[in-house]
């Protein structure tokens, strides 16, 4: 594979580099996951509020790649917390997906005005134990979340998927991850196109590689030990995001980038985001 995989806490590999569908619409799903697999990409992070989980399954079932070649994550909204509810979702979403598994199942805000999701993470357990899915983790947990989690359940999450690219370096919840033995996943690790490929920094070197700037966000991302899933639907940026793998960065290029670090949020901030 042209993606070298991390080992998860549970000994399963995950590619290091995924193709993220967010904003992609159902119709647009199949062909833009279609790409990305003839790219190479064996990784796909999807969520239940995408909208898009039957197109995505569309492209998976039909491109000939052998199921146990694909990791396939998706994610429980906030409206389906709660054990039940969650069982339901997850039915529901392996539907759309036409898949009777998934890699990655993540619990996609901690929501914790609601108070939910260590009884939602026990269904997530459930899950596992059935092999209906193969890991299971959280997404936007700050580490005051995971600890009350990991306190209060069984399974150590497998992954975090937090936002995360130059301007929000997120050092405190990588150094927790790292603690606990939780890969950090990057969201939105371009930080949306926006801005960010731009920055005088991140084009000096990527001319000093001959390289785009995306290219270079990435392989810092990647060099970090970060997980990244970018997100394109055009093709040239789609394989140009994969092909990460045939150059490095150097210690002054990585502290360059480390510098434009400004704790910056695109999204949501966690703590605070309870709707759905
Ligand atoms: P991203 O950082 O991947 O940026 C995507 C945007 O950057 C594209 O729409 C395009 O405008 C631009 N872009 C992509 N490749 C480029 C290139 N080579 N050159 C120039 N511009 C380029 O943003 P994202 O989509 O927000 O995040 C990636 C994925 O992360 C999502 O698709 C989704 O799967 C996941 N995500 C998860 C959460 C969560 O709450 N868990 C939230 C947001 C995103």
């Amino acid at each position: 594979s042209k993606v070298p995989p991390i080992i998860l806490n549970n000994g399963v590999e995950m590619p290091q580099l995924g193709f993220g569908v967010w904003q992609v619409p159902d119709d647009e799903a199949e062909r833009a996951v279609a790409t990305a697999l003839e790219a190479g990409y064996r990784s796909i992070d999807t969520a239940a509020i995408y909208g898009n989980e039957e197109g995505t399954g569309k492209a998976l079932n039909s491109s000939g790649v052998a199921r146990e070649d694909l990791f396939v994550t998706t994610k429980l909204w906030n409206a389906d917390q709660g054990y039940d509810a969650t069982l339901r979702a997850f039915d529901a979403s392996l539907d759309k997906l036409g898949l009777d598994y998934v890699d990655l199942y993540l619990i996609h805000w901690p929501m914790p005005a609601k108070a939910l999701y260590t009884d939602t993470y026990k269904a997530f357990e459930k899950l596992h134990a059935d092999g209906r899915a193969k890991s299971i983790g959280v997404s936007n947990f700050l580490p005051e979340h995971l600890e009350r989690l990991i306190d209060a359940t069984s399974v150590i999450p497998a992954v975090n998927q937090i936002e995360l690219h130059p301007h929000l370096q997120q050092h405190a919840a990588r150094e927790f991850h790292a603690e606990q033995g939780i890969a950090t996943e990057a969201w939105s690790p371009l930080g949306q196109g926006k801005g960010l490929l731009e920055v005088p920094a991140v084009v000096a070197i990527a001319q000093k590689h001959g390289r785009t700037p995306a290219q270079i966000v990435l392989r810092w991302h990647l060099q970090l030990g970060n997980v990244v899933i970018p997100k394109s639907v055009t093709p040239s940026r789609i394989e140009e995001n994969i092909d990460v793998f045939g150059f490095a960065l150097d210690t002054e290029d990585i502290a360059a980038i480390s510098a434009l670090n400004e704790d910056r949020r695109l999204g949501p901030d966690p703590a605070s985001f309870n709707q759905g």
